[in-house]
């Protein structure tokens, strides 16, 4: 399945397939803040299988999933990280012999969780797309080429020679993840192998015009009014530095029912004018500022992120957060643009 361009960081894979091939483990797989698509599809895709291996596996993440998420098969047993689960949260990470880390790179992605995460005795397995991981992880399987975190379950699953156990279930999962992270298979991560991988996961029951309906056709029509909002009165071009850019206040969310994900893909929605290359949201959350980037081609929006806004990701998408206040968020962004001009203005 491998193609030869990948590169992977691959360390025992022998010692893990023993790990994960014999007697019942205590397993616990955590996923970032916010779970997304591949988040939550890579670790629920993970979760059927180790169970069908007969671990004992307990998915947590650090907070709630969105709704349109919750179709997905096991998320009823996922435990949300929150002052009531926090001690059995705490209790099973010590008492865990392998935690699996998916789709993120540093932990303090996963919040309050990465500091547990980091005292329990457990072997760490991190599997991921990110640029720059940490090194906390005893075990490694990265890489920055692959369209998402559940593509690379599927080559893990591959290499440890257990694709047999993909069955409907992990294929629905892993199918959602590779989708939602590929933008339904168009960013430039989408590969080859992305698309055998899909096949595969077609093949194993994966119900592709299903899952698309799940996730994309579940608007409220709060959520696609906020989007209109968005789009018609906040959306601003800024042609000079080929950027566009929406901001929310709060009480503009509040205003149209927000729901935990309904601004879930705007970011993207800038990039869809005529020569815009770089998109950047920025919304009120819970009294600080959430950030997120796209962009087409070059321009590094992980760099970006990393550097001025505590955040990370990938070439042409991540994010970050701010603790000014949302206009001087949008200072401090304005502000930076004339420093990238020649970036954005040349970025093929
Ligand atoms: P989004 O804009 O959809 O929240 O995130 C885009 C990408 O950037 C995702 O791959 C996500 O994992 C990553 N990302 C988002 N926020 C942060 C952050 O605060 N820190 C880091 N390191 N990555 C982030
Ligand atoms: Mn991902």
């Amino acid at each position: 399945m491998l193609d030869n361009s990948t590169t992977l960081i691959r360390q025992n894979i022998v010692e893990l397939k023993r790990k994960v091939s014999g007697t019942k483990k205590k397993i616990v797989i955590v996923t970032h803040w916010s779970p997304d698509g591949d988040a939550m599809g890579s670790s629920l895709g993970l979760f059927h299988v180790l169970k069908k291996l007969g671990h004992s596996v307990q998915v947590i993440v650090p907070n709630p999933f969105p709704e349109f998420l919750s179709w997905l098969p096991g998320s009823d047993t996922v435990w949300v990280s929150n002052a009531d689960s926090s001690k059995k949260i705490l209790k099973r990470l010590n008492e865990a012999e392998i935690v699996f880390c998916l789709d993120f790179n540093v932990l303090k992605r996963i919040d309050h969780l990465g500091e547990w995460v980091e005292k329990s005795p457990a072997q760490k397995v991190l599997v991921d797309h990110h640029v720059q991981p940490d090194g906390f992880a005893h075990f490694v399987f990265h890489d920055v080429k692959a369209s998402s975190t559940c593509e690379l379950v599927y080559l893990l699953l591959d290499q440890l020679k257990l694709t047999a156990h993909v069955n409907s279930k992990v294929a629905q999962c892993l199918y959602t993840g590779i989708m939602t992270d590929t933008g339904s298979f168009r960013f430039p991560s989408t590969r080859p192998v992305t698309h055998e991988i899909a096949a595969a996961l077609l093949r194993a029951g994966a119900n592709h015009t299903l899952i698309h309906e799940h996730i994309y056709d579940t608007n409220t029509y709060g959520r696609l009014a906020l989007m209109g909002f968005g789009l018609q009165k906040k959306l601003k071009v800024l042609d000079q530095y080929a950027t566009g850019l929406i901001s929310f206040s709060e009480a503009e969310q509040k205003k149209f029912g927000y729901q935990k994900g309904d601004t879930e893909g705007l970011v993207n929605y800038p990039l869809s004018i005529k020569g815009v290359r770089f998109s950047a949201f920025f919304a009120e959350r819970d009294g600080v500022i959430k950030v997120s980037f796209r962009s087409k081609g070059d321009f590094d929006v992980n760099q970006f992120a990393r550097k001025h806004f505590e955040g990370g990701g990938h070439v042409n998408a991540a994010g970050g957060i701010s603790k000014q206040s949302l206009n001087q968020t949008i200072k401090k962004f304005n502000d930076l643009l004339p420093l990238y001009a020649n970036q954005l203005v040349k970025a093929k």
